[in-house]
């Protein structure tokens, strides 16, 4: 009976994904990706983003190949635990313009049996890392990095390099505000900025 019990509640915890990259780099094609698989199996799946994050949708994650799904606009990573009880899987991009309560927030809801997949900027347009990103990704079971194409030199692309003047750490924007680069790229263009 306590055996029984035990691995029941083993079979009850869940796990955290983590998806990241610069912008560009397709993360949310990723995780319309995995939400789209879970659906066709019943899986119950909800989707979260900050409310900042306003670019395409109001109520629509969207890539930038304008891929799209319903999702759930938050003011803060607690109200994701609020919402999220009768769901199998839950899903959050932009996560790095949350604060550092969705760590706590993503391991309690894996905690809870459910799947966690979290996606999100790794490092901001000055190549440092983003708000809570590092943290989700020490906490995280599965990592995946994903990369754009350098719009300088077709290689492989980390960085995301703002291209218009402004030094706010949150500049929502596209293709007219940012673009992919390689790591040779972006130290070229910091150079030359200096
Ligand atoms: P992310 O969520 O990582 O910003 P998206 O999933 O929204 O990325 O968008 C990925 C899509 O962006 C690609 O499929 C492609 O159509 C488009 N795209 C625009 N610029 C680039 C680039 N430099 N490298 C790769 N994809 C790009
Ligand atoms: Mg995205």
């Amino acid at each position: 009976m306590f055996l029984e019990r035990s691995i029941n509640q083993a079979d009850n915890i869940g796990w955290i994904e983590v998806i990241c990259g610069s912008m560009f780099s397709g993360k949310t094609e990723e995780l319309i990706r995995r939400v789209k698989r879970a659906k066709l199996a019943k899986q119950k799946v909800k989707i979260f983003k900050p409310k900042q994050d306003t670019r395409y949708s109001k109520k629509k994650v969207t890539s930038h190949d304008n891929n799209s799904i319903k999702s759930k606009p938050v003011n803060s990573p607690e109200k994701i635990l609020e919402l999220s009880e009768k769901f199998d899987i839950i899903g959050i991009d932009e996560a790095q313009f949350f604060d550092d309560s969705i760590i706590y927030v993503c391991n309690k809801l894996a905690n809870a049996g459910k799947r966690v997949i979290v996606a999100g900027l790794d490092m901001d347009y000055r190549g440092n890392p983003f708000g809570p990103m590092p943290n989700l990704l020490a906490i995280a079971e599965y990592i995946t990095k994903v990369h754009a194409v350098c719009t300088r030199s077709g290689k492989m692309a980390s960085y995301t390099h703002r291209t218009v003047k402004n030094e706010d750490l949150v500049l929502l924007g596209d293709t007219r505000r940012y673009e992919a680069l390689s790591r040779r790229e972006f130290i070229k263009v910091k150079r030359k900025k200096k």
